[in-house]
């Protein structure tokens, strides 16, 4: 049986995200994508796509800064949520710490990690390929990237290795939004 997964997406919005809603709808796979707030101001119309085809909107913080205080942390996500919401009217409840680092729980946000890491920030699409679709099991959480970190490893560069990998993931795999995944987690 094909597996049913939620692919998830980090670090964007950006120029390569249009690309990969093109691919989420021609598979009609649904994904949920973890945004930062330092990239949302000139991308809102991407939001809103997100939200017309269904898709979910997590925060992924606003600066991308890891090694923040709690309030910190929690001031950047309300800011983000904040800018999502002036977008594309969502209030996001999901969040992912930048680098999936997270000592904090905070009242009103739920956090979501990663089961399988597509390592896909600086690996060529066959290597992702390989790793996800070897992984892939009913309920899992496949984390992924469609934008750039403003302080992480890749600098230069682009997300269309992530484009293509999805593509030829989504040939093995059913795609839902987080939300849709964790209530058939809980009703079986
Ligand atoms: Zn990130």
């Amino acid at each position: 049986m094909t597996p049913t997964v939620a692919l998830t997406y980090d670090d964007g919005p950006s120029q390569w995200t249009g690309a990969l809603l093109d691919v989420l709808a021609a598979h009609d796979a649904q994904a949920t994508f973890f945004v930062l707030g330092c990239h949302i101001a000139g991308r809102e119309d991407v939001l809103r796509r997100m939200v017309r085809e269904g898709h979910a909107i997590g925060l992924h913080g606003w600066s991308h800064e890891s090694h923040l205080h709690p309030g910190d942390m929690l001031h950047e996500l309300q800011r983000t949520s904040d800018a999502v919401h002036a977008a594309c009217d969502q209030t996001p409840v999901y969040w992912r710490a930048p680098w999936n680092r997270h000592p904090f729980t905070f009242v009103g946000y739920q956090y979501v990690g990663v089961d399988l890491d597509g390592r896909d920030v600086s690996r060529p699409a066959d290597d992702v390929v390989a790793t996800v679709v070897e992984g892939l099991r009913d309920g899992v959480v496949v984390g992924l990237h469609d934008g750039i970190a403003p302080n992480g490893e890749l600098k230069v560069g682009d997300r269309l290795g992530t484009v293509d990998a999805t593509r030829r993931i989504l040939k093995h795999c059913r795609s839902m939004t987080v939300s849709e995944l964790l209530a058939v987690r809980v009703g079986t």
